[in-house]
């Protein structure tokens, strides 16, 4: 089954030549890795932020479970899809619990469902709900701020993970247990992923499928890590 379709979508932002994304068709299927990788200025990011509508396309569609996002209310959009960044986002002046409780409070979940469904993701990301529960982002180290990053983006239980570069500014050794961590997680709550980076080791490691972006803002290729390996 489908999860996101993306539709022949052409991106330009105002004052530039050259489109960042252009004639991108894609079919995302669902409870799936797909990974979209390739040099910087390619158009991932963009075409990130266009599935969960941060931007518009200039033009094309784009359908999440065969419906447009334009015809979903802003919240909805929200709720279905999580996003978790490089930098991780995490507000630092509050709480890891506060962090991950964000959009469970959007929700309007009462405070003991709140509370029991920050200990579950933080059981889930591999931290120990006591010990880090009180914690600011600024006393974790970078592994850690990315796990909370993850548990924050699952907080809603969206469909739907939108994860650019998460594990890009951590080192090497601490990336691949991080990788792994992630698949862990993966196995278990079988959501629909969009993953970008710009390390093809990552991508083959972690992606059910893989999206080569090129220069231009198009894909070149879309297919499983072994036939883009093979190519
Ligand atoms: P990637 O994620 O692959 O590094 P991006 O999607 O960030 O690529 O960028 C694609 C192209 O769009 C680049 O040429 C970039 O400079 C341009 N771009 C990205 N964001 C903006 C913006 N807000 N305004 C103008 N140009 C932008
Ligand atoms: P890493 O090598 O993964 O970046 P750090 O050296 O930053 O890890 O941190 C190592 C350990 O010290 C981690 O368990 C982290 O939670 C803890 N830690 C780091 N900074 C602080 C701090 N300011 N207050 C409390 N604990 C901290």
């Amino acid at each position: 089954r489908t999860a996101i379709r993306l539709d022949r979508i052409r991106k330009s932002y105002p004052g530039q030549t050259r489109a960042a994304v252009e004639d991108l068709s894609l079919e995302i299927p669902e409870g799936r890795i797909v990974v979209f990788v390739g040099p910087s200025g390619c158009g991932k990011t963009t075409t990130m932020k266009l599935i969960n509508r941060l931007i518009e396309p200039t033009s094309g569609r784009i359908h999440l479970d065969g419906t447009d996002v334009t015809e979903m209310p802003a919240h909805q959009l929200r709720r279905r899809i999580g996003y978790a960044i490089q930098q991780t986002g995490l507000f630092p002046h509050r709480t890891v619990a506060d962090n991950i409780a964000t959009v469970p409070k959007m929700l309007g979940w009462n405070k003991a469902r709140v509370t029991a469904r920050v200990d579950e993701l933080l059981q889930l990301v591999g931290l120990e709900p006591g010990t880090f529960r009180a914690r600011y982002p600024k006393q974790l180290s970078g592994g850690q701020q990315q796990r909370v990053g993850v548990a924050r983006a699952l907080g809603g239980d969206p469909q739907v993970l939108l994860m650019d570069e998460p594990f890009g500014a951590i080192d090497p050794l601490n990336r691949e247990a991080l990788q792994n961590e992630f698949l862990r997680i993966q196995s278990q709550v079988r959501k629909t992923i969009v993953f970008v980076t710009h390390d093809i080791d990552e991508a083959v490691r972690m992606g059910d499928r893989i999206a080569l972006f090129s220069q231009g803002g198009r894909v070149a290729q879309y297919d499983t890590p072994e036939n883009i390996l093979a190519e």
